[in-house]
């Protein structure tokens, strides 16, 4: 993707430090295909129920990564179908995790989704409730904290955009310093905004429609 190259070096970030995640939700399983064929090793998908219809033999063959709102009851599916979690966005969905991994023995990367935005459309803690989260998932070993991810409100005002990727920043350093553990990852950025995402500090842009068309 040329619009990645052209805005590491323009801003002079390191290629290297950003991810793309192909999102996978509504095409069907060849566009995971697709994905393995490009070399790509993970995929993003917003819903439990989709994916568990349609991941058939691709369980193991790449990595599944949630990207949208989990409801507690579909947390054992959830375990099920992804292995990674990057919409982790109350403290409710965080004990149930805890507790679901803890009884499998098994380790879960998760990251915490943050409403930097402040859009009321959409999931994610508010920055104000940044200590309640971290100290909730510290109490789980089996939940490893690997970043945050955010999600810019739909507006035409570039500027909002801008800060909410920002703010995530800002509090993945606030948080870092303040808990003395350190966050790979910062995810934001989409088909419509990654140049912005990239500029403030992403090292994953979820992209859908750039790669794989409109979703109908
Ligand atoms: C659908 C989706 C994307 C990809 O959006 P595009 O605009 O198609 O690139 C990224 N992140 C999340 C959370 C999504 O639900």
């Amino acid at each position: 993707m040329s619009r990645i190259n052209e805005v590491c070096s323009r801003v002079g970030r390191d290629r290297s430090n950003i991810r793309i995640l192909p999102v996978t939700k509504t095409f069907p399983i060849e566009a995971v295909q697709f994905a393995l064929d490009f070399g790509f090793n993970a995929v993003g998908e917003n819903r439990v129920q989709e994916v568990a219809s349609k991941q058939g033999g691709y369980r193991g063959k790449i990595i599944w990564e949630l990207i949208g709102h989990l409801q507690g009851n579909k947390v054992n599916l959830a375990l099920e179908h992804f292995d990674k979690i990057q919409s982790v966005d109350s403290i409710k969905l965080i004990n149930r995790l805890g507790r679901a991994v803890e009884e499998r023995g098994m380790q879960l990367p998760i990251q915490l989704q943050f409403n930097t935005g402040d859009d009321p459309a959409k999931y994610g803690f508010s920055t104000n409730d940044m200590k309640p989260a971290l100290d909730a998932v510290l109490q789980f070993p089996g939940l490893q904290l690997e970043g945050l991810m955010t999600i810019a409100p739909l507006t035409e005002d570039k500027s909002i955009v801008r800060d909410t990727f920002a703010r995530l920043n800002t509090l993945k350093k606030q948080i870092e310093g303040e808990y003395k553990l350190s966050l790979a990852e910062l995810s934001m950025g989409m088909s419509g905004d990654l140049e912005m995402a990239i500029e403030e500090g992403s090292t994953c842009i979820r992209v859908g429609t750039a790669l794989f068309g409109k979703r109908s």
